[in-house]
């Protein structure tokens, strides 16, 4: 694919951005490392640990010193290359919480990242300093339990909280519709001038761009609701009507974001499950 991979993209004075070579169903041309900061920096999103990813953020780092390496979440396509950033570069791995992966049975897959070893967890609201400007944690739960945004400056870096290309995928058990809802209405309330998401464009209508995400996703509730109002339904029967035209990779996403929905609907008192079907309640 033809993309920016390597290179090091001046956005704005003080935020910069690399783009790593993990193109994916996912992870649109691949996670953007963001470098905030001129004369001292902080990396958000250090991504995959490929080496030649690493080298270009060591690279574009080009001998300041970093403050910090920042992970907005764990998924493997956010976090591994903090570690080796970390060793080439003396900078604290700062920012979410490791997952408490064993918490209610096994919460995450193997997109997620289990090496991660934060030198120190920044809560909702916590401030820091780079470069003599601050960066405030926001705390956004949803796509992940740990999931952070970082502000810096009116930008929010967005991690996959709200993306530019696609909505975000919420897959239980650590993915939570009704946490990712009140996150985005969170997101709703502040005014954020642009996002620098991990995935994607730039978002430059934040408050617009937030509305019509909460707007997709209380479509796509009510239309699962008639679905199973209609009859009972498994998922993947459900996934099928309101995804006609998926791509087929993507199937699995899909059928988690369904999930999601169900379990927020039923603990909502709206359906209920019998084995593997959904109805009305
Ligand atoms: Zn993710």
């Amino acid at each position: 694919m033809d993309a920016p991979y390597a290179k090091l993209e001046e956005l704005e004075p003080g935020i910069a951005r690399v783009l790593a070579h993990n193109p994916s169903a996912f992870t649109y041309y691949g996670t953007q490392s963001y470098l905030i900061g001129t004369d001292q920096v902080a990396v958000i999103d250090p991504g995959p640990d490929l080496p030649e990813h690493v080298d270009a953020l060591v690279a574009a780092i080009a001998g300041r010193p970093v403050a910090a390496i920042m992970c907005t979440h764990t998924h493997r396509d956010h976090s591994p290359a903090a570690r080796p950033l970390a060793q080439r570069t003396g900078a604290s791995i700062i920012g979410c919480a490791p997952l408490a992966l064993e918490t209610v049975g096994p919460r995450a897959d193997a997109s997620f990242d289990g090496d991660y070893a934060p030198d120190r967890v920044m809560d909702d609201g916590e401030l820091m300093e780079i470069d003599g400007e601050t960066v405030a944690a926001v705390a956004t739960p949803g796509h992940t339990s740990n999931h952070l945004c970082f502000s810096y400056r009116g930008a929010l870096f967005s991690g996959d909280h709200v993306m530019g290309w696609s909505t975000t995928v919420v897959v239980p058990p650590d993915g939570d519709m009704a946490a990712y809802m009140a996150s985005l209405d969170k997101l709703r309330r502040r005014d954020d001038r642009i996002y620098y998401p991990a995935h994607g464009p730039a978002v430059t209508n934040p408050q617009q761009y937030v509305r019509h995400l909460v707007g997709h996703r209380m479509q796509r509730e009510k239309q699962i609701l008639t679905l199973v109002r209609e009859r009972q339904r498994p998922i993947p029967d459900i996934v099928a009507s309101a995804y006609p035209a998926l791509d087929p990779r993507l199937t699995v996403a899909a059928g988690g974001s369904v999930y999601a929905h169900l379990l927020d609907l039923e603990r909502r008192g709206l359906v209920q499950r019998q084995e593997d079907q959904w109805k009305a309640a």
